[in-house]
């Protein structure tokens, strides 16, 4: 892809420039693009690559400059760096410089433009053009806003989004780590519907939630104390309680601000708490026995954020904007305090896609070789709990979501185990393992939990520092119950003479406190 940039600007000084003084800007503008502007440019990029002004002129007490760049020194920076500089050199004439107004900007990119790509929909944006070999775009932008970068990320945003299309519809790479020996597969039964014949279960009343009886939590129990015993107290995780309700301000740290939108459960929270505000609503649904959706509409702010999505984000402010010292690393918690929510709309199925799920967390965080370190260990023990404990079929892959890949996060995508943990090639390691379980009764592959290599990215967000001053990186792992539940049910059935032994023992007797007549 082949990027321009192309501007025009009006500087204004308290009052007019002299002979002088004109004669300084041109001195100033051939400066600029001779020397200024190829501050910071590799040798051998093209001359055009470099921001230039390539016209300007002075009228009373201003100069109007066009300025137009590639990829160095974008146009914006070369306006910022001659604002500088000519500062300086008209001060001299007791010039003081009032303002800067942008008449003109426009970004070109020439190259192979995919069908359906969406310009984004900013107020930055007056007019664009797309074709099938490039497009452009003018801005409506102000100097603060090309000060905030805004055409760079523009310009990033939308090379995202011709990446995202390169990436293939299913916006992740997959590829296989280990798999399993097949198992004896005795059952081929929905383990959900098993489960609804028995009452173990029965639909909530919202959407995509189960109220779970004493048998499925039970074996929730059980999954939970496999997951404490083998891997939480010997690795040293501790307990901690994380936030369940998300506000904006996490969500933008963690980048999940990015594209979360369709799947959140929103919350709002009353314009005022005053009784009096409220009486209508309440009076309504004493009338009509229907409670006023669109009067309650008018009555709430927000949203502020939603509903707890991945577990770990709230975890973050905790350690935002501390320096860790080396004694405390790595840090190894993790939350089962309450629910994660998901809009998931027409997906949902059985107990495995839910709205409403529960789920482990485990978060760790230290130098790179600690984090990875301690995802191989994760691995180690996820493998021997669902070989040796579980007795499952399943397998892991390595994953990478194309924004990832694009962000350049992630190396080659060499499997895990072609690294050794501490000789640090920890680069290539950041990413997510899908952990998989053969579901005979779909003849699909459930994914039921995931280890993820976050890299630097929360530790960026939420400015987290380590003591070393090496770059701190984390990690996390979350383990969903009900698709454990979901996993191990559809493979050995519900009867628990069909269970490993230990498991059985775990799970006890299924209590059947309901007699329904
Ligand atoms: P899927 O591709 O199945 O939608 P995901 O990639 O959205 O899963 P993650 O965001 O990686 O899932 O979430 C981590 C874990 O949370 C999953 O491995 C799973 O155990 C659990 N989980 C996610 N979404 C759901 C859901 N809708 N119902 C039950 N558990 C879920
Ligand atoms: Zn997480
Ligand atoms: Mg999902």
């Amino acid at each position: 892809m082949f990027v321009r940039f192309a501007l025009t600007a009006d500087l204004t000084f308290n009052s007019d420039l002299s002979a002088e003084a004109t004669n300084a800007v041109e001195k100033t503008v051939a400066e600029s693009n001779n020397v200024l502007f190829k501050k910071g440019v590799p040798k051998g990029v093209d001359e055009r690559e470099v921001g230039r002004i390539t016209s300007w002129s002075v009228e009373a007490n201003g100069i109007r400059l066009a300025i137009e760049s590639g990829t160095y020194t974008r146009a914006h920076d070369a306006l910022f760096r001659f604002r500088k500089q000519i500062a300086t050199a008209l001060g001299k004439f007791r010039l003081g410089l009032r303002g800067i107004s942008i008449g003109e900007y426009r970004i070109t990119m020439t190259g192979e433009i995919p069908d359906g790509i969406h310009i984004p929909n900013v107020p930055f944006i007056r007019s664009f053009d797309i074709r099938k070999d490039g497009l452009s775009l003018d801005l409506a932008v102000s100097a603060a806003d090309l000060e905030n970068r805004v055409p760079d990320r523009i310009l990033k945003l939308i090379d995202e989004k011709i990446q995202a299309s390169g990436y293939g519809g299913k916006g992740e790479h997959w590829e296989l780590i280990f798999a399993s020996a097949q198992r004896p597969r005795p059952f081929t039964k929905d383990p959900t519907e098993e489960m609804v014949k028995r009452n173990w279960i029965r639909h909530g009343a919202a959407r995509g939630q189960w109220i779970h009886g004493p048998q499925s939590v039970q074996l929730f129990r059980a999954f939970e104390q496999i997951v404490v015993e083998q891997i939480i107290r010997p690795l040293g995780f501790a307990e901690m309680i994380f936030p369940k309700l998300t506000p904006w301000e996490v969500w933008m740290k963690s980048g999940h601000a990015k594209g979360v939108y369709p799947e959140i459960y929103y919350v709002c929270t009353p314009k005022t708490r005053d009784p009096a505000f409220w009486e209508d609503v309440g009076d309504y649904f004493k009338v009509t026995g229907e409670v006023p959706i669109e009067m309650i509409r008018d009555k709430i702010d927000g949203p502020i954020g939603g509903l707890c999505y991945a577990q770990c984000p709230s975890f973050w402010p905790f350690v935002q904007g501390e320096t860790l010292g080396t004694a405390s690393l790595p840090v190894k918690v993790f939350d089962r305090s309450g629910t994660s929510h998901r809009y998931e709309s027409g997906g949902i199925h059985g107990i495995e896609r839910v709205d409403e799920f529960h789920r482990i967390e485990i978060v760790w965080l230290g130098t790179a070789e600690q984090t990875v370190d301690m995802a191989d260990r994760l691995h180690e023990a996820y493998h021997h709990v669902f070989e040796e404990i579980l007795e499952l079929e399943w397998r892991c892959a390595r994953v990478t979501p194309w924004f990832m890949a694009q962000e350049g996060m992630v190396g080659t995508g060499k499997a895990p185990q072609a690294v050794e943990g501490g000789a640090c090639g920890c680069g290539d390691r950041v990413g997510t393992t899908d952990y998989e379980a053969y579901l005979p009764y779909s003849e699909n592959w459930l994914e039921f939990q995931n280890v993820s290599i976050n890299g630097d990215k929360y530790p960026k967000g939420f400015n987290v520092k380590i003591q070393s001053g090496a770059d701190c990186w984390s990690g996390c792992s979350g383990v969903g119950l009900e698709r454990w539940t979901a996993a191990f049910l559809a493979q050995k059935g519900l009867d628990m003479d069909g269970w490993p032994d230990n498991v059985a023992t775990l799970v006890g007797e299924p209590q059947e406190i309901f007699r329904f007549l």
